[in-house]
Parts: C-alpha cells; structure tokens; sequence
C-alpha cells in the first residue's frame, strides 16, 4: 500500500488532499471516513459480481469507526500463528513481560488493557477452533495425533461464539476458559495441526502458567499434537507449492525446499496411517 519504511496508514499516502502537511498517520476521522467508504465500495462490489447475501447490512449501533473496526482487525491478527505476538507489539506490550493484572481498560496500551485484549481474543480463537474440528469430525473426517482424545472431548464442551458482542465482563470469563489446562484447543496451520495444549507436555517452551503455547516454536513429535484429514491435505499441498517453487531457485535452496516438501508430506502419509474416526478415538 505504501513504500517501504513508510507508516501503513500514512497521511501522505491515504489522505492526499486534507493531509496535514503530509506527515504522520491519517487521523482518527479521515480514517472512519475510510472504514464507511470501504464499506460502501465492498457493498457495491458484492452487487456488481452478483453476491447480494454478502452485503454488508446496516448496522444498528451506527458507523462502524475506528474502536469497533480496531476489535475486527485484532480478531484476524490472534487467529494467525505468532499473531499474539503482533497483537501484542501492535498494542505496546508483549504478554510474555507482562506479569501484573491491574487498571485500566480496553483500548489502552495498559497491562490490563492487553491482558484483557489478548485474552479476550485468544479464547475465541481457542472456541472457533474447538467448532471448526468439531464440524470436521461430524463431517465424517479422521483424526490422529497424541492428543485426540482430548482434543475430541474439548469439542464437547466448547461454546460457539457466532457473531456475538463481546462486554466487558466477558474478558473473566476468557482468562478462566484459558485455563483449563490440556482442552484448550489452539488452531496452528502453519505446522498443519491443531494443539489441544497441556502445559506440562508442550514442547514449545511455554513459561510456567502459560495458558497459551508458543506456536511459533512449534516442534515435531509434541504430545499436544492433532491432526485431520483436512490438515494432512494441507500439508500435502503445501509440500506440491513447495516443490514447484523449488523448480525456479538456485539448486542448494531448491534442495532444501524439496525436503521440507517431503517432510510435509511424510506427516501427511504419518496420519493417514494411524488416523481414526472420532469414535473409534474415543473407544
Ligand atoms: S509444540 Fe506442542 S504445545 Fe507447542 S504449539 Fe506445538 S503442539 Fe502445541
């Protein structure tokens, strides 16, 4: 959107005209500004390629603005492997140097602002994944890994968040669902899994009280580990990019892409092998 070393939303580039001596970030009402045009162009888009069901619908709180466009974007930044991490830089602090839980609220660069933040964002993520596998499995798919078991009994007791607002008191109710330790599930498609994370197993390093892991850190052979169909498909075809990339580049990175290509697909043979119906699971 803008030239390397420059602010994403930057004066000199998104507000051309009522830019204030073309320096710094767009402010807070040229950006809401934004944010309604985007939504007017996304409706008219959606008419013109004939997908009138997904239309933007008027919302009854009013423009969207900024505060309520800020809690969509956190949703999209935490459901991405190491997204916490940039949440949490895109907010100030780093949840790993944070240890007190005091003051303040959402929208601060406070501790309890993030704490909340993060929370708040992790346990629907953890929630969304819990259904998603849930769908996957009543959808007939299989399922493998150290921790199905459990990963299958979290199912059972995960709610579904679908659309809902999120009050302040909610941001309690996501620090103790993140800490039933060992059936929190945590969606990782960078490494093709899904952890049903146990603090003690992890391999990922996680600090003591960790009630998230450290999917960054990811390792191979971890206890916390589940795979479905739907994830052995992915690696296999993540490990087919691999390999038609390797084509184009210089021969020792090539080599080197085909065997994370085979590896991709080596854990995709691995849970074909041993994969189960959820009932069989559970048996
Ligand atoms: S190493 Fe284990 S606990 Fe850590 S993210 Fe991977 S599967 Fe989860």
């Amino acid at each position: 959107m803008v030239p390397e070393g420059e602010l994403l939303l930057s004066a000199t580039h998104h507000d051309f005209p009522h830019s204030r001596g073309y320096r710094g970030a767009l402010k807070y009402g040229a950006l809401s500004r934004k944010i309604e045009d985007f939504v007017a162009w996304a409706n008219h888009e959606a008419l013109l390629q004939g997908l009138p069901n997904q239309v933007i619908p008027e919302d009854p709180h009013g423009p969207i603005g900024l505060s309520r466009f800020r809690r969509s974007l956190a949703w999209h930044i935490a459901r991405r492997p190491g997204g916490l991490i940039a949440l949490a830089i895109q907010y100030g602090h780093m949840r790993t140097v944070l240890d007190a839980r005091a003051s303040s609220g959402y929208g601060t660069r406070s501790r309890r602002g993030i704490h909340s933040e993060l929370d708040v964002e992790t346990a629907l993520a953890a929630a969304d994944t819990a259904a998603h596998l849930r769908d996957r499995i009543a959808a007939g798919e299989r399922i493998s890994g150290p921790a199905a078991r459990r990963a299958i009994t979290a199912t059972f007791h995960a709610p579904r968040f679908e659309g809902r607002m999120v009050p302040k008191t909610f941001a309690m109710k996501a620090t103790a669902y993140l800490a039933r330790d060992g059936i929190v599930l945590f969606d990782n498609p960078d490494a093709f899994l899904i952890c049903a994370f146990k603090r003690d197993t992890a391999l990922c390093d996680p600090d003591p009280g960790a009630t998230a892991p450290n999917q960054f850190a990811c390792q191979l052979g971890c206890g916390n580990a589940v795979r479905t169909d739907s994830h052995a498909q992915a690696a296999r075809e993540h490990a087919d990019r691999l390999d038609a990339k390797a084509a184009l580049v210089p021969q020792p990175l090539g080599e080197r892409f085909r065997r994370t290509a085979n590896r991709f697909r080596a854990l995709a043979d691995a849970h074909d092998s041993v994969a189960q119906s959820a009932e069989e699971a559970i048996a």
